[in-house]
C-alpha cells in the first residue's frame, strides 16, 4: 500500500490514514517521556487532529465486521487480531463451547468483539504507552484474564509482604475423578468440600486466611474431570496427612492434597495468579463437548475468592469480580484508536510504526492496568 505524501495532513478519502509526521527518528511519545507536560499536550493535540481527520477514512478503509452479521464469529478487525494473536485456536474453541453451552448471546458478542474498541493511551507523567482494550472481561478470555491476573498479582504482593515468607503455604485440593460424573457435580463437591473443610477445628486453628482459585482439568487416562482449587494461604505448618484425612472426611472419597511451603513471595503471587488467567485447562479444549461442559459448569461460579482473614480485603474484592478495574484513568490521555494506528502502520506511516514499536509487548499490552 503506497504511502501518502509526508507533507499532507489530510489524506484523500480513498487512501489509508496518514499520521502526522515528525522529523525525529525517535518516537514522539518516547521523546515526550523526557519532556515537559507541555510537550506531552502538544503530542496529544497532534494525535487528536490525526484522529479527527483520519479516523473516518480509517474506518472506511478497514473491514470492521458489523455486529449484526458477525454474531457468533470472532471479530476479524486488525486491532482484535493484534491483541488476540497467540491464542486464536483456543479462542475459537472457547467460542464454539460457549455456543454449544447456550451461553447468552450478549456475552458471546462481547467475547467475539473483545479489543475492537481498543485505544492507545499515553501516561501524562511518564510518557508510557498502554492499550486500553475496553475488553469483554469474560472469564474465558485470556487477554482480559491477563489484565485481571496482573492486578490480582499486584494486590497479592501487597498482602504477602506484610508477613514473613515462611508464613505462607500453597495447597491444591482435588476431587477424585470418576467416569460419567458431570463436571457441575464435581465442582459442587469441590466447593462444598472446601467450605466444610474451613469449618473444621484443624483448619480454623492453623489457617489464618488465604485465596482460592479454581482450575478445570480433564484426564484422558481416568476419563474423568479433575476440578482443582489452588490455595495460597497464611497458615501454620500442618502435616499433609492430617489435611488429607480431613479432606477425605468432608468429600467422602477424595484425599489428594498437595501442600508446599512458599519460598518467595513474588514467585508465589505470580504462580497463583496464573490460574486467574485461565480457569479452563487446554486438557478439555480439544474435545468440543468437554469444552462446552466446562463453560457451562463454571457459569455463576466464583472462580477466585478469599477466605478467613483475607476475606473483605482489596484482593478479595478484585478476585471475586469479573470486572477489571482501571487504574488512575485520569492520568491517561488518548492517542489513537488501536485499529487506526495499526492500519496506518501497515500502510507504511513511519510515525504510526514508531508508536506501534513503542507499545507494550503484545503479551503485556493488555496487562497494563487498563479497562
Ligand atoms: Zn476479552
Amino acid at each position: 500500500m503506497p504511502n501518502a505524501p509526508k507533507t499532507s495532513r489530510t489524506p484523500p478519502a480513498d487512501s489509508p490514514p496518514t499520521l502526522p509526521v515528525v522529523s525525529s527518528t525517535r518516537s514522539p511519545l518516547s521523546a515526550a517521556a523526557d519532556d515537559t507536560p507541555a510537550r506531552l499536550i502538544d503530542v496529544q493535540s497532534v494525535a487528536a487532529r490525526f484522529l479527527a481527520e483520519a479516523a473516518p477514512a480509517a474506518a472506511a478503509a478497514t473491514s470492521l465486521v458489523p455486529l449484526e452479521t458477525s454474531a457468533h464469529r470472532l471479530s476479524t478487525t486488525r486491532a482484535a487480531a493484534y491483541l488476540h494473536n497467540g491464542w486464536k485456536p483456543q479462542r475459537q474453541k472457547l467460542l464454539d463451547a460457549m455456543i454449544a453451552g447456550n451461553v447468552a448471546d450478549s456475552r458471546i458478542r462481547r467475547f467475539c468483539t473483545c479489543g475492537d474498541a481498543a485505544q492507545v493511551e499515553v501516561h501524562e507523567e511518564t510518557g508510557r504507552l498502554r492499550i486500553r482494550t475496553g475488553g469483554c472481561n469474560d472469564r474465558c478470555c485470556i487477554v482480559c484474564g491477563r489484565r485481571r491476573a496482573l492486578l490480582v498479582e499486584a494486590a497479592l504482593n501487597g498482602l504477602l509482604c506484610t508477613r514473613p515468607v515462611h508464613a505462607y503455604t500453597f495447597a491444591t485440593l482435588t476431587i477424585a475423578g470418576k467416569p460419567n460424573v458431570p463436571l457441575a457435580d464435581s465442582v459442587s463437591r469441590l466447593y462444598d468440600g472446601f467450605r466444610d473443610l474451613r469449618r473444621l477445628k484443624l483448619w480454623k486453628k492453623n489457617v489464618h486466611g488465604g485465596i482460592a482459585v479454581c482450575e478445570i482439568k480433564w484426564s484422558d487416562r481416568a476419563n474423568a474431570w479433575h476440578p482443582h482449587l489452588h490455595l495460597l494461604m497464611d497458615a501454620r505448618y500442618v502435616e499433609q496427612a492430617a489435611i488429607s484425612d480431613h479432606w477425605r472426611a468432608v468429600t467422602g472419597d477424595s484425599f489428594r492434597v498437595d501442600l508446599r511451603r512458599v519460598r518467595g513471595n513474588q514467585r508465589a503471587a505470580s504462580y497463583l495468579s496464573k490460574y486467574v488467567t485461565k480457569p479452563i485447562s487446554n486438557t478439555c479444549l480439544g474435545t468440543a463437548p468437554l469444552a462446552a461442559e466446562a463453560v457451562a459448569a463454571l457459569k455463576g461460579r466464583r472462580l477466585a475468592f478469599c477466605f478467613g482473614a483475607w476475606y473483605g480485603t482489596p484482593l478479595s474484592k478484585l478476585a471475586e469480580s469479573d470486572e477489571v478495574p482501571d487504574e488512575a484513568p485520569e492520568l491517561w490521555r488518548p492517542v489513537a484508536a488501536l485499529q487506526d494506528l495499526l492500519t496506518a502502520a501497515d500502510g507504511g506511516d513511519e510515525w504510526a510504526r514508531s508508536l506501534v514499536r513503542d507499545l507494550p509487548h503484545r503479551q503485556r499490552s493488555d496487562s497494563g492496568p487498563a479497562g
